[in-house]
């Protein structure tokens, strides 16, 4: 199987060191490999996207020596794959309407009896107030699916809808060859119902979200090998559900060390200061990044 990975930006700020190390070692590991290394645009958040930071985006990437073997996905140009992977989990009932507010949602949260809310890769555990509530007492499928309301997941029934492993526990796997984990991965049921959730899959204001996107597009794009920082392990429960959901193969799993500043903390898009612009107007050549994050 020739190895394909994949570097996916979004384009809402400027690449700054952990994004450097981020693409590099993922077009280093495809280089390696004799594989393919491919560049998506993740541009589905109309407010926050820029065509001006991907143009920047692209232009550092390739400063850095970087190059991608197909021209770049954005995920603004994919709305029709969005919305077909949700017409095909609203038909089997894995999708409900939602109408909270965040309010609505700290609110019932909030309530003496419920206890600490858990905190899942989306934030706070949706308590499930509108699961249940839009579709009349019906199967939401006997509807057509609305698009002026968020989609949710009904987790219980879809982690309820897989096969339990060797009889014994349901959950589902994927492989990890990242530092932090490596080796099988399993999330049993009971996480993917406590500690996830019933997650938001397509917002109102922009028809989708990150989680559907990206799995549809890691498929679309044919990944075998997601190459990632650490900040997204937990979210890979989620992606592994939604491929089984939607019949789409599940790629190998690499999370990688995240880079941090000097005080420890790791950096974020408004980290200005770690912009590659201003390390490549200070005159830095692209070697001096890979030992900046070290890489040979
Ligand atoms: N677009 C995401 C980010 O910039 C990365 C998505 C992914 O690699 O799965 O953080
Ligand atoms: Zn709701």
């Amino acid at each position: 199987m020739t190895f394909v990975t994949r570097f996916a930006p979004s384009p809402t700020g400027p690449l700054h060191l952990g994004h450097a190390y981020s693409a590099l070692l993922a077009h280093d590991m495809a280089r390696a490999a004799g594989g393919r290394f491919l560049l998506r645009i993740e541009d589905i958040d109309p407010q926050r996207s820029k065509p001006a930071w991907e143009a920047q985006l692209i232009d550092d990437l390739a400063w850095l020596g970087i190059r991608w073997d197909a021209p770049p996905v954005r995920q603004s140009d994919r709305k029709s794959a969005y919305a077909d992977a949700l017409d095909r989990l609203w038909a089997c009932d894995h999708l409900y309407p939602c109408t909270c507010t965040r309010r609505d949602i700290d609110a019932a949260l909030g309530a003496p009896q419920e206890g600490a809310p858990h905190h899942g890769p989306d934030g706070p555990v949706y308590p499930g107030t509108c699961r249940g509530r839009h579709c009349g007492g019906q199967r939401c499928s006997t509807a057509p699916r609305p698009t002026d309301m968020h989609l949710r997941l009904d987790m219980a029934r879809s982690i309820g809808a897989m096969d339990d492993r060797d009889g014994l526990s349901r959950g589902l796997t994927f492989l990890e060859t990242g530092p932090d984990h490596a080796g099988e991965v399993f999330t049993p049921e009971g996480r993917y119902k406590t500690e996830i959730g019933d997650i938001v899959l397509a917002r109102r204001d922009f028809g989708t979200s990150y989680h559907l996107s990206v799995v549809v597009d890691d498929a679309a794009q044919g990944i075998t090998h997601v190459t990632r920082g650490a900040d997204l392990f937990e979210a890979t429960a989620i992606h592994v559900l939604l491929q089984r959901l939607l019949g789409l193969p599940t790629p190998t799993y690499h999370h990688h060390r995240l880079i941090r500043d000097d005080a420890g903390k790791r950096l974020a898009k408004r980290d200005d200061a770690r912009a590659l612009s201003k390390y490549r107007a200070e005159g830095a050549t692209p070697q001096d990044i890979r030992r900046m994050v070290g890489l040979p």
